[in-house]
């Protein structure tokens, strides 16, 4: 593997472990030298412009660096919850100009010499997370824990060990260009790539990445079981299919908690589904209170977290992060902790950076409350099942499809999403290179004139 010649480093980065084995710190192809295709071709691609700021902007092609290099023609991409975090700033270690896009689907371009297993026009689905596919934890699936793909050591300062890398998702977790945009480099690409069938269009195939084995992993790392009564906070794409999983997995009763329409989405989707919206509760009422009300007296077997710390509700919790005392709120946790009956099960799913105050432990110690970090979900763990329920009609992701939009309009499409404009749950990202809409899938929504 040509390391030497491409593993560049970045100086801001607290520090580095050179036993990572991938050209990392390639979030843009023109901010580093030698990463860029000769032929000179460009793309379109969004970048991270500064906080609160994204752009499309014209990037140079990638190209291999390394052996087992993957460059797809990118056919389809969409925006997740966890995006919005890199648009606030709340994940650390950005640069300007970094290509964002973690969820992406397309075409194989061309690929290294020793890339096995896939051919030029190949179609697939990438995964989130780049696994190296040999080491301790990829050996066990466990892929997004895999320890060679992600170099970056503040993640090991301050969690103890360290996420793998990931698509479009900051120098923290080794600054690899995503796939919003119309070609990317895929290490590793014989690990991290799945073929996708005749039969599953790119528009059912896209979700593998990370929404359908995210909220699996939700729904089965936190033990839901048959009979369970399951509440759900956030009621977007991840808890949306969370509740669809729950059902699957057998639980008697889904419970879908945010503050709006999306919970009546969810409901037009999934008719079963119960909502709580905690903006039109009573002055003397709480989510736990409410909850409690709702399931004898006793609170949900099951919560799952999928919204995030970084939404604080009240103002001490949002003036505490502000001030840099503390970088997630707890009051989701909290109502987690104390709404589930006695030895209930609380499992994390949305996105946590660091620190957080006020957590009520002595509730969790007391009444025996198994709390779970679910992690960054391991998709390889799951894809190839999934991929199973999908051909089925088991799993329909295109429940949560809501919007068709160009690549070229998706720096609009970021602050709608984040705004929660014009209905929009799930996006499909359309790129020069894609098929027309599949069947079923919604018509091109365009933006400007
Ligand atoms: P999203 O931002 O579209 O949806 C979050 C929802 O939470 C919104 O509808 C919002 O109104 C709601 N919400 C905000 N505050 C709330 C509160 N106090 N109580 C209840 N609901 C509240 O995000 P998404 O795409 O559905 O993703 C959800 C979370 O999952 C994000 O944090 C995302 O980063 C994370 N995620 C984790 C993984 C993983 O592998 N662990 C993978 C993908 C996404
Ligand atoms: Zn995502
Ligand atoms: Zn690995």
């Amino acid at each position: 593997m040509a390391m030497s010649q491409a593993a560049f480093k970045v100086e801001q980065a607290i520090g580095h472990d050179d036993n990572a084995t991938t050209a990392q710190d390639v979030t843009n192809p023109d901010l580093y030298p030698d990463a860029a295709d000769q032929s000179g071709e460009k793309m379109k691609a969004l970048a991270w412009m500064g906080k609160n700021s994204v752009q499309i902007v014209e990037a140079s092609k990638p190209k291999v660096m390394e052996d087992r290099d993957v460059i797809l023609k990118v056919t389809g991409s969409t925006v997740c919850g966890s995006d919005l975090h890199l648009l606030h700033g709340t994940v650390v270690e950005l640069k300007k100009g970094d290509i964002l896009g973690h969820e992406f689907c397309g075409i194989v371009d061309s690929m290294g010499p020793g890339v096995t297993g896939l051919n030029r026009g190949d179609r697939v689905v990438a995964s989130f997370q780049i696994a190296c596919g040999q080491c301790y934890y990829c050996k066990k699936k466990l892929s997004s824990q895999c320890e060679k793909t992600n170099s970056n050591t503040l993640e090991n300062a301050m969690y103890g060990g360290r996420t793998a890398g990931m698509f479009g998702y900051s120098h923290f977790t080794g600054g690899f260009a995503g796939g919003q945009a119309e070609y990317v480099r895929v290490p590793y690409g014989d690990v991290n790539l799945l073929k996708l069938p005749d039969d599953v269009p790119d528009e059912k195939g896209l979700y593998l990445s990370d929404v359908l084995a995210t909220s699996w992993n939700a729904v089965v790392d936190t033990g839901v079981e048959k009979g369970d009564v399951v509440a759900i906070w956030g009621a977007g794409p991840i808890g949306q299919m969370a509740a669809d999983f729950a059902f699957y997995k057998g639980a008697s009763r889904v419970i879908v908690i945010d503050s709006n329409w999306r919970l009546d989405f969810i409901k037009s989707k999934i008719p079963k589904v119960e909502t709580l919206d905690y903006s039109k509760l009573g002055r003397k009422e709480t989510v736990t209170s409410k909850l409690k009300e709702m399931c004898d007296n006793r609170g949900p077997d099951v919560a799952l977290e999928c919204v995030a710390g970084e939404y604080a509700k009240g103002w001490a919790h949002y003036f505490e992060m502000l001030l840099g005392m503390e970088t997630d709120t707890s009051e989701i946790i909290n109502e987690m902790i104390t709404s589930v009956r006695n030895f209930g099960r609380c499992g994390i799913t949305g996105v946590y950076v660091g620190f957080t105050n006020h957590f009520n432990i002595g509730s969790l110690m007391e009444r025996g409350i198994r709390l779970i970090g679910n992690g960054q979900a391991p998709v390889h763990l799951y894809w190839e099942e999934l991929l199973k329920l999908v051909q089925k009609g088991d799993i329909d992701p295109l429940k949560m499809v809501s919007h068709r939009v160009k690549l070229e309009e998706l720096d609009k499409v970021y602050y709608k999403f984040e705004n929660k404009e014009d209905g929009m749950q799930k996006v499909f990202v359309e790129t020069k290179f894609s098929s027309p809409p599949a069947a079923g899938s919604p018509e091109l929504t365009v933006y400007a004139k």
